[in-house]
């Protein structure tokens, strides 16, 4: 069938918005008709080259839309379902089968080879393939190809074209904070970086009912909003870590850093008490030298790594939106809607941080 893509030709190109045929689905996809995409820090990486795709490529992986076909085998979906997109994973190895499939050992051939695990590519232009299946979907497109695994099915009642960060960005700051530090009710938490992934564990921490959550941003803006979403301090970076540890003495018991340079994570270190957790999201890169005082670890402090919130979509989509339905994750405060036309703007504003999650709807 035919579609409209937004397709990178080169390292730091413009995305040209382009005629791509797009395959039917086979056995275990679906066809998705996109009605929003968001723009993720992971998107920008790739269009700069930090994510070895082959060229061209279709990028965009917080998708939503409509199924509007499905392959063969495919029984959990119908055209009409309205889904969220969100990475795959294989569901067979260890990891996917202990219910942590953002670990999948498929992972990198699932999700950023720009083809299905068999080697094909999703699209084509005359005989030349476009690559695609970027975190499974590459849905900066009117039309994706994703698998039954990471199309999650959602209410239609719901505005599905600003529902796509649910599936990257939000379960990421939100999954860090409900499945991985999983604080208690009562408990002090703080946030380095709030961009969409640290305003969602924002309000994760507010819905588990931390006592103290505090917010580091540079951004008056984004501290105010951090305020409005369930910080109960917003600190500038500069001196926050003397005043973390006079606001709380003895220290946080969780931290969460979103921003993955040295400085950061060590400052999300800095704050903790003994015990204290931090976990750390920020992506720079695969290679991301960084130096910590191991000395500090060694009273019972603990930095995990995470990605995608170590959640299963299938389901923590749908606990994120039972929040959202409760008022505690009002994730629609972070979103500019741009028309796709204009993904090069959004892309920019996505740079500069003048928007928090452009969210791009198709016509
Ligand atoms: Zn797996
Ligand atoms: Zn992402």
């Amino acid at each position: 069938m035919k579609a409209v893509a937004a397709v990178l030709r080169e390292p730091r190109g413009a995305l040209a918005l382009e005629d791509v045929e797009l395959e039917g689905p086979r056995e275990g996809e679906v066809l998705v008709r996109i009605a929003g995409v968001g723009i993720c820090h992971t998107d920008l990486g790739a269009c700069d080259g930090h994510v070895p795709l082959p060229l061209p490529v279709v990028l965009g992986h917080e998708g939503a839309g409509v199924v509007e076909a499905v392959g063969d085998g495919v029984r959990a979906l119908q055209p009409g379902d309205h889904v969220v997109l969100s990475f795959d994973s294989c569901g067979a190895c260890q990891t996917c089968r202990d219910g942590h499939p953002a670990y999948c050992r498929e992972f990198t051939a699932l999700n950023s080879t720009g083809r299905r695990r068999d080697g094909s590519a999703t699209m084509r232009q005359g005989d030349a393939p476009v690559h695609g299946s970027f975190l499974g979907q590459s849905s900066f497109a009117t039309h994706a190809l994703a698998s039954a695994r990471n199309a999650v099915r959602v209410d239609d009642d719901l505005p599905i074209e600003l529902l796509g960060p649910l599936g990257c960005s939000l379960q990421t700051g939100a999954g860090a904070v409900l499945r991985v530090l999983a604080p208690a009710a009562g408990s002090t938490l703080a946030v380095f970086g709030c961009g969409p992934v640290g305003m969602a564990a924002v309000m994760a921490a507010r819905a588990v009912g931390c006592r103290t959550i505090v917010a580091v941003d540079p951004s008056p803006l984004r501290r105010e909003l951090a305020f409005e979403l369930g910080a109960t301090v917003a600190l500038d970076p500069d001196g926050a870590v003397r005043e973390i540890r006079s606001l709380v003495p003895g220290g946080v018991d969780c931290s969460v850093e979103t921003v993955g340079t040295g400085d950061v994570v060590d400052a999300a270190l800095r704050v903790l008490s003994s015990p204290g957790r931090c976990a750390t999201l920020g992506f720079r890169g695969a290679r991301n030298r960084i130096e910590i005082d191991q000395g500090h670890l060694l009273f019972g402090r603990t930095i995990t790594g995470v990605i995608e919130g170590d959640v299963d979509p299938q389901t923590f989509i749908g606990d994120l939106l039972a929040l959202h339905r409760a008022g505690l994750f009002a994730f629609e405060r972070l979103i500019t809607t741009y028309p796709f036309a204009e993904i090069d703007r959004a892309i920019a504003d996505a740079r500069t941080g003048a928007t928090l999650k452009p969210v791009l709807v198709m016509p």
